[in-house]
Protein backbone atom coordinates (compact mmCIF):
# COMPACT_ATOMS: atom_id res chain seq x y z
CA UNK A 1 0.00 0.00 0.00
CA UNK A 2 1.53 3.57 -0.71
CA UNK A 3 2.50 5.68 1.80
CA UNK A 4 -0.03 8.75 2.02
CA UNK A 5 2.12 12.06 2.61
CA UNK A 6 0.83 14.74 4.32
CA UNK A 7 0.82 18.56 2.28
CA UNK A 8 3.58 19.79 3.85
CA UNK A 9 5.85 16.78 2.88
CA UNK A 10 4.37 17.13 -0.83
CA UNK A 11 5.03 20.72 -0.47
CA UNK A 12 8.82 19.25 0.38
CA UNK A 13 9.10 16.93 -2.67
CA UNK A 14 8.16 19.42 -4.92
CA UNK A 15 10.96 22.09 -3.58
CA UNK A 16 13.18 19.09 -3.90
CA UNK A 17 12.44 18.62 -7.18
CA UNK A 18 13.07 22.14 -8.57
CA UNK A 19 16.09 22.79 -6.66
CA UNK A 20 17.23 19.38 -8.06
CA UNK A 21 16.64 21.04 -11.67
CA UNK A 22 19.16 24.36 -10.49
CA UNK A 23 15.99 26.44 -10.35
CA UNK A 24 15.15 28.53 -7.34
CA UNK A 25 11.65 29.13 -5.74
CA UNK A 26 9.82 31.16 -3.35
CA UNK A 27 6.93 30.02 -1.18
CA UNK A 28 3.96 32.98 -2.08
CA UNK A 29 0.89 31.44 -0.06
CA UNK A 30 0.52 32.22 3.26
CA UNK A 31 1.78 29.47 6.31
CA UNK A 32 2.66 27.08 2.81
CA UNK A 33 -1.45 26.75 2.56
CA UNK A 34 -2.34 24.47 -0.11
CA UNK A 35 -2.13 25.23 -3.45
CA UNK A 36 1.26 26.00 -3.21
CA UNK A 37 1.45 29.33 -4.88
CA UNK A 38 4.95 29.31 -6.13
CA UNK A 39 7.38 31.24 -8.07
CA UNK A 40 10.11 29.44 -9.46
CA UNK A 41 12.98 31.10 -11.21
CA UNK A 42 16.57 30.61 -13.15
CA UNK A 43 18.72 33.91 -14.31
CA UNK A 44 16.40 35.90 -16.03
CA UNK A 45 13.16 33.25 -16.56
CA UNK A 46 10.63 33.13 -13.67
CA UNK A 47 7.42 31.35 -13.90
CA UNK A 48 4.57 31.92 -11.46
CA UNK A 49 3.13 27.98 -9.80
CA UNK A 50 -0.39 27.08 -8.78
CA UNK A 51 0.29 23.32 -7.63
CA UNK A 52 -2.24 21.19 -6.41
CA UNK A 53 -0.71 18.17 -5.58
CA UNK A 54 -2.27 14.86 -3.61
CA UNK A 55 -1.40 11.11 -3.15
CA UNK A 56 -1.41 8.74 -6.39
CA UNK A 57 -3.27 5.61 -4.65
CA UNK A 58 -3.92 2.36 -6.21
CA UNK A 59 -7.32 2.47 -7.53
CA UNK A 60 -8.14 -0.98 -6.19
CA UNK A 61 -11.15 -2.84 -5.92
CA UNK A 62 -13.55 -2.51 -8.11
CA UNK A 63 -11.31 -0.70 -10.12
CA UNK A 64 -8.44 -1.45 -11.96
CA UNK A 65 -5.36 -2.83 -10.29
CA UNK A 66 -3.26 -0.77 -13.17
CA UNK A 67 -4.92 2.42 -12.15
CA UNK A 68 -3.34 4.85 -10.01
CA UNK A 69 -5.27 7.86 -8.94
CA UNK A 70 -5.79 11.61 -7.22
CA UNK A 71 -8.51 12.07 -4.77
CA UNK A 72 -9.02 15.35 -5.33
CA UNK A 73 -9.92 16.77 -1.27
CA UNK A 74 -10.38 19.93 0.74
CA UNK A 75 -10.94 22.16 -2.38
CA UNK A 76 -13.99 23.82 -3.75
CA UNK A 77 -12.62 24.32 -7.50
CA UNK A 78 -8.83 24.33 -9.24
CA UNK A 79 -8.38 27.20 -9.57
CA UNK A 80 -7.28 29.04 -13.11
CA UNK A 81 -5.38 32.25 -11.96
CA UNK A 82 -4.15 35.44 -14.10
CA UNK A 83 0.13 35.10 -14.52
CA UNK A 84 -0.13 31.74 -12.33
CA UNK A 85 0.33 28.38 -13.87
CA UNK A 86 -1.84 25.94 -12.29
CA UNK A 87 0.10 22.56 -12.25
CA UNK A 88 -2.86 19.67 -11.42
CA UNK A 89 -0.22 16.82 -10.11
CA UNK A 90 -0.24 13.60 -8.36
CA UNK A 91 2.63 11.53 -6.24
CA UNK A 92 3.39 8.30 -6.36
CA UNK A 93 5.80 8.08 -3.12
CA UNK A 94 6.32 3.95 -4.11
CA UNK A 95 8.06 4.80 -7.25
CA UNK A 96 9.37 8.07 -6.61
CA UNK A 97 7.65 9.96 -9.71
CA UNK A 98 4.90 12.72 -9.95
CA UNK A 99 1.81 12.59 -12.87
CA UNK A 100 0.90 15.74 -14.37
CA UNK A 101 -2.88 16.24 -15.30
CA UNK A 102 -4.42 19.24 -17.40
CA UNK A 103 -6.10 21.65 -14.97
CA UNK A 104 -8.04 23.18 -17.79
CA UNK A 105 -9.99 20.11 -18.03
CA UNK A 106 -11.05 19.70 -14.73
CA UNK A 107 -12.81 23.16 -14.05
CA UNK A 108 -16.17 21.75 -12.83
CA UNK A 109 -17.01 23.19 -8.91
CA UNK A 110 -16.48 19.98 -6.41
CA UNK A 111 -19.61 21.15 -4.67
CA UNK A 112 -18.70 18.31 -2.14
CA UNK A 113 -18.04 15.92 -4.64
CA UNK A 114 -14.30 14.65 -4.80
CA UNK A 115 -13.82 13.27 -7.73
CA UNK A 116 -10.39 11.25 -8.63
CA UNK A 117 -8.24 11.28 -11.60
CA UNK A 118 -6.58 8.46 -13.12
CA UNK A 119 -3.40 7.35 -14.27
CA UNK A 120 -2.14 4.56 -16.09
CA UNK A 121 0.54 2.45 -13.58
CA UNK A 122 2.19 1.37 -16.68
CA UNK A 123 2.95 5.23 -17.62
CA UNK A 124 4.03 5.50 -13.86
CA UNK A 125 6.36 2.65 -14.33
CA UNK A 126 7.84 4.08 -17.41
CA UNK A 127 8.41 7.44 -16.47
CA UNK A 128 10.36 5.42 -13.39
CA UNK A 129 12.67 4.20 -16.51
CA UNK A 130 13.09 6.38 -18.88
CA UNK A 131 12.49 9.83 -16.71
CA UNK A 132 9.50 10.78 -18.62
CA UNK A 133 6.32 9.16 -19.93
CA UNK A 134 2.75 10.62 -21.41
CA UNK A 135 -0.66 8.45 -21.19
CA UNK A 136 -3.68 9.47 -23.46
CA UNK A 137 -6.72 9.83 -21.31
CA UNK A 138 -10.12 9.29 -22.42
CA UNK A 139 -11.64 12.71 -21.84
CA UNK A 140 -8.88 13.85 -24.44
CA UNK A 141 -6.43 14.78 -22.15
CA UNK A 142 -2.79 14.00 -21.90
CA UNK A 143 -1.55 12.57 -18.66
CA UNK A 144 2.22 13.27 -17.84
CA UNK A 145 4.20 10.82 -15.74
CA UNK A 146 7.46 12.53 -15.09
CA UNK A 147 10.55 12.06 -12.52
CA UNK A 148 11.47 14.66 -10.00
CA UNK A 149 14.44 15.73 -12.13
CA UNK A 150 12.09 16.61 -15.14
CA UNK A 151 10.15 18.62 -13.02
CA UNK A 152 11.22 22.46 -14.79
CA UNK A 153 10.97 20.54 -17.99
CA UNK A 154 7.47 20.03 -17.85
CA UNK A 155 6.54 23.34 -15.78
CA UNK A 156 8.05 24.98 -19.21
CA UNK A 157 7.08 22.59 -22.09
CA UNK A 158 4.69 19.53 -21.17
CA UNK A 159 1.60 22.11 -20.25
CA UNK A 160 1.82 23.33 -23.69
CA UNK A 161 1.16 19.77 -24.68
CA UNK A 162 -1.11 19.42 -22.01
CA UNK A 163 -3.23 22.47 -23.63
CA UNK A 164 -3.70 21.16 -26.97
CA UNK A 165 -6.32 19.18 -28.01
CA UNK A 166 -4.37 15.92 -27.82
CA UNK A 167 -4.13 14.63 -31.28
CA UNK A 168 -3.16 11.35 -31.97
CA UNK A 169 -0.50 12.03 -33.76
CA UNK A 170 1.20 14.33 -30.63
CA UNK A 171 0.78 11.34 -27.90
CA UNK A 172 2.40 8.65 -30.44
CA UNK A 173 5.12 10.82 -30.83
CA UNK A 174 5.89 11.56 -27.10
CA UNK A 175 5.39 7.69 -26.53
CA UNK A 176 8.28 7.32 -28.73
CA UNK A 177 9.86 9.88 -27.28
CA UNK A 178 9.73 8.76 -24.12
CA UNK A 179 11.04 5.32 -24.97
CA UNK A 180 13.72 7.34 -26.60
CA UNK A 181 13.76 5.94 -29.84
CA UNK A 182 13.64 9.12 -30.92
CA UNK A 183 16.97 10.17 -31.69
CA UNK A 184 16.61 9.89 -35.59
CA UNK A 185 12.69 10.69 -35.49
CA UNK A 186 10.84 12.67 -37.26
CA UNK A 187 8.89 15.62 -35.82
CA UNK A 188 8.98 18.06 -39.10
CA UNK A 189 5.12 16.67 -38.94
CA UNK A 190 4.32 17.62 -35.91
CA UNK A 191 2.04 21.36 -35.68
CA UNK A 192 2.85 24.13 -34.56
CA UNK A 193 6.47 24.67 -34.47
CA UNK A 194 6.49 25.89 -30.59
CA UNK A 195 5.03 22.54 -29.77
CA UNK A 196 7.67 20.85 -32.11
CA UNK A 197 10.19 22.83 -30.18
CA UNK A 198 9.30 21.16 -26.70
CA UNK A 199 8.98 17.64 -28.25
CA UNK A 200 12.90 18.20 -28.98
CA UNK A 201 13.75 19.87 -25.95
CA UNK A 202 12.36 16.82 -24.00
CA UNK A 203 13.88 14.51 -26.76
CA UNK A 204 17.32 15.83 -26.15
CA UNK A 205 16.79 15.48 -21.98
CA UNK A 206 16.03 12.19 -22.10
CA UNK A 207 19.09 11.49 -24.32
CA UNK A 208 21.75 13.51 -22.02
CA UNK A 209 19.76 12.06 -18.36
CA UNK A 210 20.22 8.59 -20.67
CA UNK A 211 24.33 9.75 -21.51
CA UNK A 212 25.05 10.62 -17.91
CA UNK A 213 23.68 7.33 -16.53
CA UNK A 214 25.67 5.43 -18.92
CA UNK A 215 28.88 7.57 -18.53
CA UNK A 216 28.99 7.73 -14.86
CA UNK A 217 28.29 3.47 -14.62
CA UNK A 218 31.33 2.89 -16.93
CA UNK A 219 33.25 4.94 -14.80
CA UNK A 220 32.38 3.74 -11.37
CA UNK A 221 30.77 6.70 -10.59
CA UNK A 222 34.15 8.59 -10.21
CA UNK A 223 35.74 11.70 -12.02
CA UNK A 224 38.62 10.55 -13.97
CA UNK A 225 41.27 12.62 -13.51
CA UNK A 226 40.61 12.63 -9.98
CA UNK A 227 39.17 10.00 -8.84
CA UNK A 228 36.32 11.56 -6.64
CA UNK A 229 33.26 10.57 -6.12
CA UNK A 230 30.90 12.12 -3.71
CA UNK A 231 27.74 12.72 -6.21
CA UNK A 232 29.75 15.94 -8.04
CA UNK A 233 30.11 14.52 -11.16
CA UNK A 234 29.02 15.33 -14.55
CA UNK A 235 28.96 13.04 -18.12
CA UNK A 236 31.22 15.44 -20.19
CA UNK A 237 30.86 14.89 -23.96
CA UNK A 238 33.97 14.71 -25.32
CA UNK A 239 32.55 16.47 -28.90
CA UNK A 240 30.16 18.54 -27.34
CA UNK A 241 26.90 17.60 -28.50
CA UNK A 242 25.69 20.76 -30.36
CA UNK A 243 28.47 19.59 -33.23
CA UNK A 244 26.96 17.97 -35.85
CA UNK A 245 29.88 14.89 -34.90
CA UNK A 246 29.03 14.63 -30.86
CA UNK A 247 26.63 11.90 -30.52
CA UNK A 248 25.84 10.08 -27.08
CA UNK A 249 28.34 6.79 -27.32
CA UNK A 250 29.88 5.82 -24.18
CA UNK A 251 33.50 6.66 -26.35
CA UNK A 252 32.00 10.18 -26.46
CA UNK A 253 31.85 10.85 -22.66
CA UNK A 254 34.12 10.85 -19.94
CA UNK A 255 33.33 11.48 -16.30
CA UNK A 256 34.50 14.58 -14.71
CA UNK A 257 33.74 16.16 -11.34
CA UNK A 258 32.70 19.83 -11.73
CA UNK A 259 36.05 21.60 -11.12
CA UNK A 260 37.95 19.03 -13.62
CA UNK A 261 34.78 19.50 -16.31
CA UNK A 262 35.21 22.84 -16.38
CA UNK A 263 39.05 22.69 -16.68
CA UNK A 264 38.13 20.26 -19.83
CA UNK A 265 35.74 22.84 -21.31
CA UNK A 266 38.14 25.74 -21.08
CA UNK A 267 41.02 23.65 -21.90
CA UNK A 268 43.42 24.03 -19.22
CA UNK A 269 43.89 20.77 -19.10
CA UNK A 270 43.46 17.69 -21.80
CA UNK A 271 43.44 13.94 -22.13
CA UNK A 272 45.96 13.54 -24.46
CA UNK A 273 45.34 9.71 -27.18
CA UNK A 274 47.21 7.75 -25.03
CA UNK A 275 44.73 8.61 -22.13
CA UNK A 276 47.74 11.13 -20.03
CA UNK A 277 47.07 14.38 -18.50
CA UNK A 278 47.75 17.22 -19.50
CA UNK A 279 48.20 20.99 -18.28
CA UNK A 280 48.35 23.95 -20.99
CA UNK A 281 51.68 25.48 -20.42
CA UNK A 282 50.26 28.48 -22.24
CA UNK A 283 47.33 28.64 -19.96
CA UNK A 284 48.83 27.92 -17.20
CA UNK A 285 51.65 31.10 -18.31
CA UNK A 286 48.77 33.53 -18.81
CA UNK A 287 46.93 33.10 -15.53
CA UNK A 288 50.32 33.60 -13.55
CA UNK A 289 50.93 36.84 -15.73
CA UNK A 290 47.84 38.15 -14.52
CA UNK A 291 48.32 36.79 -10.90
CA UNK A 292 45.32 34.60 -11.25
CA UNK A 293 47.26 31.32 -10.60
CA UNK A 294 46.50 30.89 -6.82
CA UNK A 295 46.14 27.07 -6.27
CA UNK A 296 47.97 25.80 -9.35
CA UNK A 297 50.17 23.62 -7.78
CA UNK A 298 47.48 21.97 -5.26
CA UNK A 299 45.29 21.42 -8.56
CA UNK A 300 48.12 19.65 -10.37
CA UNK A 301 48.99 17.48 -7.40
CA UNK A 302 45.29 16.50 -7.71
CA UNK A 303 45.61 14.97 -11.11
CA UNK A 304 46.09 11.79 -12.23
CA UNK A 305 49.43 10.63 -14.59
CA UNK A 306 46.46 8.67 -16.53
CA UNK A 307 42.88 9.23 -16.21
CA UNK A 308 41.00 5.69 -15.05
CA UNK A 309 39.02 4.05 -17.62
CA UNK A 310 36.53 1.68 -18.00
CA UNK A 311 37.50 -1.88 -17.82
CA UNK A 312 35.70 -2.53 -21.45
CA UNK A 313 37.91 -1.46 -24.22
CA UNK A 314 35.52 -0.72 -26.60
CA UNK A 315 33.68 1.90 -24.49
CA UNK A 316 37.32 4.13 -23.39
CA UNK A 317 37.13 7.35 -25.29
CA UNK A 318 37.58 7.26 -28.81
CA UNK A 319 41.04 9.08 -29.50
CA UNK A 320 39.70 10.70 -32.45
CA UNK A 321 37.26 12.38 -30.35
CA UNK A 322 39.60 13.35 -27.62
CA UNK A 323 41.85 15.34 -30.78
CA UNK A 324 39.15 16.95 -32.41
CA UNK A 325 37.68 18.02 -29.30
CA UNK A 326 40.48 19.94 -28.13
CA UNK A 327 40.94 21.63 -31.23
CA UNK A 328 37.26 22.92 -30.93
CA UNK A 329 38.13 24.08 -27.89
CA UNK A 330 41.24 25.68 -28.56
CA UNK A 331 43.62 23.35 -26.75
CA UNK A 332 47.68 24.96 -26.48
CA UNK A 333 49.89 23.17 -24.70
ZN1 LIG B 1 38.03 15.63 -10.73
Amino acid sequence: MAKILRKPRLLDLVIKAIHLCGWDVLILSPQGAHPFALSVFKGDSKVSLLVYIWNLTYGGYPRDSNEFRIQVTGVDQIEIREGFQTLLLGWADDLGVFAGFDATKHQVPMSGRSPSIQIRKEALEKAVKNGFAPQARDNNEIAIAFRPGFFISYVLGASDLHQTSAAVLESKALERISKAEAVDFDLADIQPQTRRQVLQTMNRKIRDARFRANVLLAYGHRCCVCGLQLDLLDAAHIIPVEHELGTDEIKNGLSLCALHHRAFDHALIAVRTDYTIACSNKEFQRLRSIGWHGGESEFKAALRDQILLPPKKEIHPAPEYLEFGQKLRGWAN
